[in-house]
């Protein structure tokens, strides 16, 4: 049945290789599934999606989908996105409040399920435009879990540069020398990032 998914998780918690499953899964069963990401992801102009673990595969940007799949709400010149079964997003935090909507409309026309993976929130710990509007519009918001050093859940991506936490700069940066590093809330507020867990230390 069409619903809206948002699953969202902090960097690492192998959101991407979760949407490689899943489409492979689909297309395992014979059906149609189509892997979107939103242009402003696109750092190298490829459509490619690619996880951590080394898997990928070709994509669409969102942008070009919803060129079409509105168009041809106005036109009806065209019935292919009816035969989609699953629209997959990655990067889903990108989006805009208006390409999330759209998503949902794709969904109750369609009766089909978009299901988004994304970052809940950015670097000072404040929600994405897309992963906003995601969780207030979605039919179901999952967490795919992954954790802090320490050992706690990790809910936070902490930018890092020359090892230390950076709480100022723009929300999406992009070619720098930053990395990121998921923390519980603890250790993000703290600013270890790097930290040794409290049982290694006791060994
Ligand atoms: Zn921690």
């Amino acid at each position: 049945m069409g619903k809206l998914y948002f699953r969202y998780g902090a960097m690492g918690s192998s959101k991407t290789a979760n949407a490689l499953m899943v489409r492979y899964n689909y297309i395992e069963k014979g059906q149609n599934c189509i892997l979107l990401k939103p242009g402003i992801e696109n750092r190298d102009g490829e459509k490619v999606v690619r996880s951590r673990m080394g898997l990928e595969a070709e994509c669409t940007f969102v942008e070009e989908f919803l060129d079409e799949v509105v168009n041809e709400w106005f036109t009806r010149k065209s019935d292919a996105w009816k035969k989609l079964d699953c629209v997959l997003v990655d990067e889903a935090q990108f989006l805009t409040e208006e390409q999330v909507d759209l998503l949902a409309e794709v969904v109750d026309r369609y009766d089909l399920p978009v299901i988004c993976y994304g970052l809940r929130t950015d670097f000072t710990s404040h929600l994405f435009t897309g992963s906003k509007r995601l969780m207030e519009i979605a039919n179901y918001i999952e967490e795919v879990p992954t954790v802090c050093w320490c050992g706690r859940r990790a809910h936070f991506n902490a930018r890092v540069c020359n090892g230390k936490i950076v709480r100022d700069g723009e929300q999406i940066m992009m070619g720098g020398n930053e990395s990121y590093v998921s923390v519980c809330r603890r250790h993000f507020l703290s600013g270890e990032v790097n930290g040794v867990r409290e049982r290694d230390i006791q060994e």
